[in-house]
């Protein structure tokens, strides 16, 4: 998709607070600083529309952004800030939860993991609970530019062997900084609208 118009709708917490709409929705969802923003503003050719908004203090909202008026990506809180109090985490997973699971306009998350590490047992997490509710996953391996060539596919088998990965989900090596993988995210979005 070639993206011209992209702006925020709204920054919900409440399903009340969600756009009244029939369009598509693509959420996006990965540990803090993992790359998820940059994601967002390479998919959408905008330096900063999306922020990282995972910090702690920050309202954890999830943000609605209207693409092309043709779709909508939620930017969901980042996850894994050790700082969060265990009311905060408890509330983040109640939205998570809530939106994930009742959203009939929700088609597909974009699931974010670094491509240098093992996933977190959140990210562990995260792939399950999408898993069992019968969710289509898009894993998004981020920094690639941060692995040697030689080391992508070591790297990926080790993040697919954790997520114990379903094979009918798209897995894709994505850089922010030489924007490698945005066609082939764009692709694995539009399968879905
Ligand atoms: P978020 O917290 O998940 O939204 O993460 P950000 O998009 O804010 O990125 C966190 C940090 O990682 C920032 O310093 C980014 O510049 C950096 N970063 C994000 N994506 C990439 C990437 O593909 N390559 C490299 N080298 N750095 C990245």
């Amino acid at each position: 998709m070639k993206v011209h118009n992209a702006e925020i709708i709204i920054s919900a917490v409440s399903p009340k607070q969600y756009p009244e709409t029939e369009l598509p929705e693509i959420a996006l969802a990965g540990r803090s600083n993992v790359g998820k923003s940059s994601f967002i503003n390479t998919l959408i050719n905008r330096k900063n529309l999306a922020r990282t908004s995972g910090k702690p203090g920050k309202t954890q909202t999830l943000n609605f952004y209207l693409i092309e008026e043709a779709l909508h990506f939620v930017d969901v809180p980042g996850y894994g800030y050790a700082k969060v109090s265990k009311t905060e985490r408890a509330k983040w997973g109640e939205m998570i939860e809530t939106y994930m699971t009742t959203r009939e306009q929700l088609k597909a998350v974009v699931s974010l993991v670094d491509l240098r590490h093992a996933p977190t047992q959140e990210d562990i997490q995260m792939y399950e609970f999408l898993k069992y509710y019968d969710i289509p996953v898009i894993v998004v391996a981020t920094k690639k530019d941060k692995i040697p060539r030689g080391k992508w596919n070591k790297h990926e088998s080790i993040i697919k062997k954790a997520l114990n990965f379903d094979k009918s989900d798209d897995f894709i090596l994505f850089s922010s900084q030489t924007k490698e993988g945005k066609e082939e995210a764009w692709q694995a979005i539009e399968k879905y609208l």
